[in-house]
C-alpha cells in the first residue's frame, strides 16, 4: 500500500493514497485501507496529496482519505490520473473541483513546503510521474512506480536526463520502487509486447479472446492496432476496461474511439474471424468476465474450442491457484490458451535489477529508501543500493518515521537516519458495503476462525427449582438448544454429545447461579467437547433466559400428556397447579419412546439438512460431565411426582442407572423404594447381552462405538425393542460393573441372573470399559 507523508519540520504532503487487496484468509474483505484515524489527527499539517499515477495502490483509498483531511486540501495528479480519480470520487459523492489540481511534467509548482517536479517515467498505466520534491533543506526524488521502456508506445521516454541533471543538483533522499529487484536483467519494452500481440493476432483463424490488466491503455491500444492490421472488431467484456478508456479519451488520448466498440449484446452478429474480445478477469477475479466464461456463466459469451486465449498479463502472487483453476476450465472447454514467457505477450511495469541498480548509479543519493514492495524485496533493494556506494540506507514499516541528517538535535542512526519515532498505525478494512474500520471493528480473524471452526449458538431456558406440591427440586433444569454452523456434526452424534455436555454442565452449577456464569461455564465445556470430538475449536455463543413458565410447563405437558412436542399452554400449566394430572395411555409408551428416538437421532436428514435440531427438554440431573448418559432422561415417566422427586444418584445391586438413569434392569431389587416405568425386561436384557456379546471384537476399537450401539439399537428394534442406542450403551456400562463386582463373589454368580451371559461374553477378554 502506498500512502507517504514526506514533510519538512511540522508541513508535510501525502504522496498517493493507495488500497491493498485482502489476503484469501481475509474473508469478505474487499479492500485494506491507510488508517485514516491517524491522517485525521495530523490533517492540519498535511498540506496537499499528490499522486503519481492511477493505479489502485495508489489512488484507491483516496474516497477514505479526503475525508479525513481538512475540506480546502488540494491534491494534484497528472491528467489521466486525475480523470481516474475524478470519476472515483464523484461515485462516492465526495467531487470538490476545486480542490482537484492538474500538474505537467517538468512543471513545478508548490505544495505544501516543497516545490514538486514531476519527472516523466514509464510504467504500465498512462501518465506516469516520479516527484522531485525540493525544500531550503535538500531534495528528495520519489521514483514512484517505474520501469524504463526504451520505447513506449506513446513515445513518452523515461527522463533519464533530467535525473543526470538532478545527481548533479544533489539528492539527498532517493525513494524508489522495488517491486522487481529479484528479477535480474532488464524489462522488455510494451512495444515487444505489441509486436508479440500482433503476430499471434494475424495468425488466428478463429476468434480471439484476450485478457490482459484493464488499466494498461497502451496494451489495449496494441490490440486495437493488431484487430485494424487484420479487419477485426473489438469488443470489451468488463466494466472496468471501459472505466480506464473513457478516462484516456476524455484526457483526449485514448488508443481506441469508444464509440467504435462492437456491443456485447452483438457479438453473434460477426463472425469469429471479425472478432476480438477483450476481457477482464486475467486474475480470475471471481466477477470478471473471462473467469465467468470459464463456467460457462458469462450472458456476453461462450467460449469455444476454436477460440484462441492470449493471455496478455502476469498471476499476481496470490492468485495463482484461483488462476490456475481457471485456466483448467478454459482447457477443458478445448480453447486454445496462449501464455507464458516464451510467447512475448506480458511484460512488467516495474524495472528489472539491472534498471533499479542503473538508477541507483546515476542519482547517488545520499540517503536511500527502498519502497514499494514486500519486506523481502525492500531489504534486497537496501543491499543494491549500498553495492552502488550509497552509504545512507535502511528499510522503513509501517508506521515508522525517520528524518534524513540535518535534524541534528536527534539521535542519528548509524544508516545515517535519524529516528522521529513510530505512529502505531492500524490498516483499516472496508467490506465492500459500508463497513469499515480496524480488522477487529470488522471482525477479520473471528471470520476466518468460524469459516475454519464453525460456530455453536446453545440457548438454554432456565427453571430455577421450585416448590410444587410440596416437593422442592435441588438442581437446575434448562430447555436447551443448540445450533451449529460450519461444523461437521458426525451425522448428529456430535449434537448428542454437546447436548449431554451442555445438560451435565447445567446441572453442575448451583441453583442460584447466575446467568452469565452459566454461559460462560457452558461455553467453554461445548468448546473443549468440540476440541475433543473434532480437533476443531468452535466459536460458541451461550444465551441463558429465565423462563419459568415457559420451561415448567412445557416440560409437564410433555410429561403428563406423553407428546413430547406439546407447546406451552394454559391447560398444562392448570394441570399441573390442580395437582391432578392426567396419564397417558398405557400404549402411549411406545410413541413416546418413538419421538424421543427421533428427537435423539440427529442424523435424520430432515434434521441434519439446516444443521438444526429441534428443542430438547432435559431435566438436568446432579450427574457429573464425564456421566454418558443424560439423555437417557428423555425416556419419559407418567408417573409426574416421581419426576418431581430429589434425584439422588443411585447405586442399586444390579449396578445399573448409577447416573440416575431411567432404563433399570428388572430381576433384582432396586433400592428406589419407587421403581420406574420403562425398565428392560430380562429377555430384553439377555437379547442385549447377546447382541454386544457378538459385536465384541468390533468394540474394541477408539472410535465409532456409538455406530455399534446404533446397530444394536436397531437390531432390538427388529425384535419389537424400543431402545436408544444410548440407552444400550448405558445398560451395557451398568452390566459390565456389576460383572465385575460379581467376579469375585461365587454368591453372586447364581443369585445374579445374567452372569453366566456376561461372563460368557467377557471372560476371553479384559473387561475393561469397552462400552
Ligand atoms: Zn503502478
Ligand atoms: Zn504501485
Amino acid at each position: 500500500m502506498n500512502c507517504m507523508l514526506v514533510g519538512h519540520y511540522d508541513r508535510y504532503i501525502l504522496i498517493d493514497a493507495g488500497v491493498m487487496f485482502p489476503d484469501y484468509d481475509e474473508l469478505g474483505v474487499q479492500k485494506i485501507i491507510p488508517d485514516t484515524t491517524f491522517i485525521k489527527k495530523w490533517s492540519h499539517k498535511i498540506e496537499a496529496v499528490v499522486i503519481t499515477h492511477g493505479h489502485e495502490d495508489h489512488i484507491g483509498a483516496l474516497p477514505w482519505v479526503i475525508p479525513a483531511l481538512d475540506p480546502h486540501t488540494p491534491i494534484y495528479a497528472s491528467s489521466f490520473t486525475m480523470e481516474l480519480i475524478k470519476k472515483r470520487l464523484k461515485e462516492n459523492g465526495i467531487l470538490v473541483p476545486s480542490r482537484l489540481k492538474v500538474f505537467k511534467i517538468r512543471r513545478r509548482f508548490k505544495a505544501g513546503p516543497f516545490e514538486i517536479e514531476p519527472l516523466r517515467v514509464t510504467h504500465s498505466i498512462p501518465d506516469c510521474c516520479g516527484l522531485v520534491l525540493r525544500c531550503a533543506d535538500g531534495t528528495i526524488l520519489h521514483t514512484g512506480d517505474w520501469k524504463i521502456d526504451e520505447s513506449p508506445l506513446d513515445g513518452k521516454t523515461f527522463d533519464r536526463q533530467f535525473l543526470e541533471e538532478l545527481s548533479k543538483e544533489g539528492v539527498t533522499l532517493m525513494m524508489s520502487d522495488s517491486t522487481n529487484v529479484l528479477s535480474p536483467g532488464r524489462t522488455v519494452s510494451e512495444s515487444a509486447v505489441a509486436d508479440a500481440l500482433s503476430r499471434h493476432i494475424s495468425g488466428a483463424k478463429g476468434r480471439i479472446i484476450t485478457t490482459q490488466f484493464a488499466s494498461n491503455i497502451h496494451r489495449l491500444g496494441s490490440i486495437k492496432a493488431a484487430a485494424d492490421v487484420t479487419g477485426r472488431k473489438l469488443v470489451f467484456i468488463g466494466m472496468s476496461l471501459r472505466t480506464y478508456l473513457d478516462a484516456a479519451w476524455k484526457d483526449g488520448k485514448a488508443p481506441i474511439d469508444p464509440s467504435t466498440l462492437v456491443k456485447a449484446e452483438d457479438i453473434d452478429a460477426y463472425a469469429p474471424k471479425d472478432l476480438i474480445i477483450v476481457t477482464t478477469g486475467s486474475q480470475a477475479e471471481p466477477r470478471a468476465a473471462l473467469n465467468l466464461a470459464s463456467y460457462g456463466s458469462s450472458h456476453s459469451f461462450k467460449l469455444n474450442k476454436e477460440d484462441v486465449i492470449l493471455y496478455s498479463a502476469k498471476v499476481i502472487p496470490g492468485n495463482e491457484s484461483r488462476v490456475m483453476k481457471m485456466l483448467n476450465r478454459i482447457s477443458e472447454i478445448g480453447s486454445t490458451i496462449v501464455m507464458g514467457k516464451n510467447e512475448g505477450l506480458h511484460t512488467s511495469g516495474h524495472g528489472y535489477r539491472g534498471e533499479l541498480e542503473e538508477v541507483l548509479q546515476i542519482v547517488k543519493p545520499q540517503h536511500f529508501l527502498p519502497i514499494h514492495g514486500e519486506l523481502l524485496f525492500l531489504k534486497e533493494h537496501e543491499l543494491l543500493g549500498k553495492s552502488t556506494g550509497i552509504r545512507h540506507t535502511t528499510v522503513i514499516k509501517n508506521g515508522e518515521m525517520l528524518g534524513v541528517s540535518h535534524l541534528r538535535n536527534r539521535r542519528v542512526l548509524s544508516n545515517g537516519f535519524s529516528s522521529l519515532g513510530k505512529e502505531n498505525l492500524q490498516l483499516m478494512y472496508s467490506d465492500g458495503d459500508k463497513a469499515f474500520g480496524t480488522s477487529t471493528e470488522l471482525c477479520v480473524d473471528e471470520r476466518l476462525r468460524i469459516a475454519s471452526d464453525g460456530i455453536i449458538v446453545v440457548s438454554m431456558e432456565i427453571l430455577r427449582p421450585q416448590k410444587i406440591d410440596g416437593m422442592v427440586e435441588n438442581t437446575l433444569k434448562g430447555k436447551i438448544k443448540i445450533t451449529t454452523r460450519c461444523l461437521w456434526l458426525d451425522k448428529g452424534k456430535l449434537l448428542d454429545t454437546l447436548h449431554k455436555a451442555a445438560h451435565a454442565t447445567l446441572s453442575s452449577c448451583p441453583v442460584n447461579c447466575p446467568l452469565a456464569h452459566m454461559e460462560r461455564t457452558v461455553s467453554e465445556v461445548l468448546r473443549k467437547t468440540v476440541r475433543k470430538y473434532s480437533g476443531k475449536s468452535p466459536e460458541v455463543i451461550a444465551i441463558a433466559l429465565e423462563n419459568p413458565a415457559g420451561v415448567l410447563s412445557d416440560e409437564l405437558n410433555e410429561k403428563l400428556s406423553g407428546n413430547y412436542n406439546a407447546g406451552f399452554g394454559l391447560p398444562t400449566l392448570r394441570k399441573v397447579v390442580d395437582g391432578h394430572p392426567r396419564r397417558g395411555p398405557p400404549n402411549k409408551m411406545k410413541a413416546e419412546d418413538d419421538s424421543i428416538l427421533h428427537l435423539e437421532n440427529a442424523s435424520e436428514p430432515s434434521l441434519l439438512d439446516d444443521d438444526a435440531e429441534p428443542e430438547r427438554f432435559l431435566p438436568v440431573e446432579d450427574s457429573s460431565i464425564s456421566s454418558p448418559d443424560y439423555t437417557e432422561r428423555l425416556t419419559p415417566n407418567t408417573d409426574d411426582s416421581d419426576e418431581l422427586e430429589e434425584h439422588e444418584p443411585e447405586v442399586r445391586s444390579d449396578g445399573t442407572a448409577s447416573n440416575g438413569d431411567d432404563s433399570e434392569v428388572t430381576g433384582s431389587q432396586p433400592k428406589s423404594s419407587k421403581p420406574k416405568r420403562n425398565k428392560w425386561k430380562p429377555e430384553e436384557v439377555k437379547k442385549l447381552i447377546k447382541m454386544r456379546g457378538d459385536l465384541h471384537s468390533r468394540f474394541q476399537v477408539v472410535k465409532g462405538r456409538m455406530a455399534l450401539w446404533e446397530e444394536i439399537s436397531t437390531s432390538l428394534l427388529e425384535d419389537g425393542i424400543t431402545r436408544s442406542p444410548a440407552q444400550c450403551k448405558s445398560l451395557w456400562a451398568s452390566l459390565v460393573q456389576k460383572y465385575e463386582e460379581s467376579k469375585n463373589e461365587k454368591r453372586s454368580h447364581k443369585s445374579w441372573p445374567y452372569f453366566e451371559d456376561m461372563n460368557k461374553v467377557l471372560s476371553d477378554f479384559e473387561a475393561t470399559a469397552t462400552t
